[in-house]
């Protein structure tokens, strides 16, 4: 959730020509301004942008969208499977149940996995006063463009302008500095699941990029680097369990190169997922701080010795943009496909109505649901509309495992299931029925995850000059090349394959002695990960 790019200035120049053009232009926009580029003020556009898509999602049954508009496409998906909703407040959206149970079950498996770590959940104020916020000189500057500020209660104007939080640090070091005394008092490990409000106006996907959405803020401190960085990986696992074991979405963990880093951080690493677009998402981060934030807001601790010394920091996310990531990962041209473990209903139960057979076929619908009660299922009991029709329904919603059961299949003691992920159609006895379907299931996200493992090994490739590179770009795949350390080399690179950046730095894999950065063709520094991203 690293906002440095927030910095540069924008180039997109959006005119007010009519509603008609400002549309087609905003559609451009996100294409024109991958990398860092600074927002002008196109209000009404996003507004009437947002209006459009839910218009025409409402009147319509199936995807309309190409899926190579991966932004139309995408929303229209979560506004048909009922995960997504807009309002009129630009920029922000709904979560509704379908999409918050999820994030329900991420939180609850994330949390769990921190307790364990001796995390405590706390809650910090939502707004932050403006002196606290400019403390840290490089944290203010990286996320300013995209702070939303309170300046008037009532009829009166503040006395302070209140920053609404793009993140919390700001307001939770000067407790942190007030409570921690001395070594005995440390490690201290808050975490707050709060939202947050970053003010973008780039063109708003649902999940991908709202101003507003939700997150975990974990904020630790400890006595030494070396214990700050061995907790950096216990967190990074934690979160890499969620994703992988429930999600089952493959990513890599990476460093970011000093110019992608996070705002006032001494580095940060994160997991980077690819879409089926060769675009990169990316996940959970940590960020190591150092002693950048525990200098300016005094977080000291007298050692064992009796001396002071600065504490040493780290910050760990992980937001709803996952959701958004899982979804396009797993979906297909019928919608949405989720993984069992993750699906709050991973079974639905269709019977098969005829007027005459009606009430044994539901009956046995219902007791086949109470035996698999351990699996939360649903039965849809629904007279007003015909089977086809659910199982579309249930195939855009993306549940991983369907039961068909009708007056036949009850006179012979069997259903027919049928699996989301690979389409595919089995009858199965009654008697059989709980073992075959907690052996699919499992059977399902662990497919989904290979899947997904695959998705990103056929996307990687190596590009040893700056054409190769080019052409990995454009054929939508993220290139790994030699680069050096200069920053220029960085900017140059967005340059030349229109929008890409480096992702991570490739450390399993180091430059030969004699390897040339493929920008500047000075000494290499690193192999690093390069890719276009949200
Ligand atoms: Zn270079």
């Amino acid at each position: 959730m690293a906002k440095k790019e927030a910095k540069q200035s924008e180039t997109t120049k959006i005119l007010e020509k009519g509603i008609e053009n400002i549309v087609e232009q905003i559609e451009k926009a996100p294409k024109q301004e991958v990398g860092k580029k600074k927002p002008v003020q196109p209000i009404i556009k996003v507004e009437e942008k947002d209006k459009i898509i839910t218009e025409k999602s409402k009147n319509e049954l199936g995807i309309t969208a190409d899926k190579d508009d991966f932004s139309d496409w995408f929303t229209q998906l979560m506004i048909k499977a009922e995960l997504a909703d807009y309002t009129e407040v630009s920029g922000c959206m709904v979560f509704r149940p379908n999409a918050y149970a999820i994030w329900e079950k991420v939180v609850q498996e994330t949390d769990k996995r921190f307790k364990k770590l001796g995390v405590k959940n706390a809650y910090f104020p939502l707004f932050i006063p403006e002196k606290l916020f400019n403390i840290e000189k490089e944290h203010v500057e990286g996320f300013s463009p995209e702070v939303a500020w309170v300046t008037q209660a009532g009829d009166s104007p503040l006395a302070e302008r209140l920053a609404v939080r793009p993140t919390s640090e700001t307001i939770m070091y000067p407790s942190y500095s007030k409570w921690i005394r001395s070594w005995r008092d440390l490690p201290l490990k808050i975490n707050q699941w709060n939202n947050v409000v970053r003010w973008e106006f780039k063109h708003p996907v649902p999940f991908f990029r709202t101003r507003e959405f939700l997150w975990n803020e974990l904020h630790t401190v400890l006595a030494t680097q070396k214990e700050a960085i061995e907790e950096g990986a216990e967190i990074i696992d934690a979160y890499k369990e969620v994703c992988e074991d429930y999600m089952a979405i493959y990513g890599m963990y990476g460093q970011k190169t000093d110019s992608e880093k996070f705002a006032g951080a001494v580095f940060s690493r994160k997991l980077h997922y690819i879409m089926p677009n060769g675009k990169v998402a990316e996940g959970s981060c940590f960020h190591h701080d150092g002693q950048n934030f525990a200098k300016p807001y005094h977080i000291e601790f007298l050692n064992k010795e009796g001396n002071k010394e600065f504490g040493w920091q780290n910050t760990y996310a992980i937001s709803t943009r996952m959701l958004g990531v899982m979804f396009a990962i797993h979906a297909d041209d019928k919608g949405l496909v989720l993984p069992p473990k993750i699906a709050p209903n991973p079974i639905i139960i269709i019977p098969i109505i005829f007027e005459d057979s009606k009430a044994r076929v539901i009956k046995k619908a219902k007791e086949i649901a109470e035996e698999l009660k351990e699996f939360s299922p649903i039965v849809d009991e629904r007279e007003d509309v015909k089977a086809g029709f659910k199982f579309n329904e249930y195939e855009l919603k993306g549940i991983p495992l369907r039961i068909e059961i009708g007056p036949k299949d009850l006179e012979e003691n069997s259903v027919i299931i049928s699996r989301r992920d690979i389409q595919q159609k089995e009858k199965v006895k009654i008697s059989d029925l709980k073992a075959k379907i907690a052996r699919t299931l499992e059977e399902i996200q662990k497919n989904l995850f290979n899947k997904s493992k695959k998705l990103f090994e056929s996307k990687i490739k190596h590009a040893q000059t700056l054409n190769e590179l080019k052409i990995a770009i454009e054929d939508k795949k993220v290139a790994i090349s030699p680069l050096c350390k200069n920053e220029k080399c960085e900017e140059l690179l967005k340059f030349e394959t229109k929008g890409a950046k480096t992702l991570f730095i490739d450390d399993k894999n180091p430059v030969k002695p004699n390897e040339k950065c493929i920008i500047c063709n000075e000494k290499a520094e690193y192999n690093v990960y390069i890719g276009k991203t949200y």
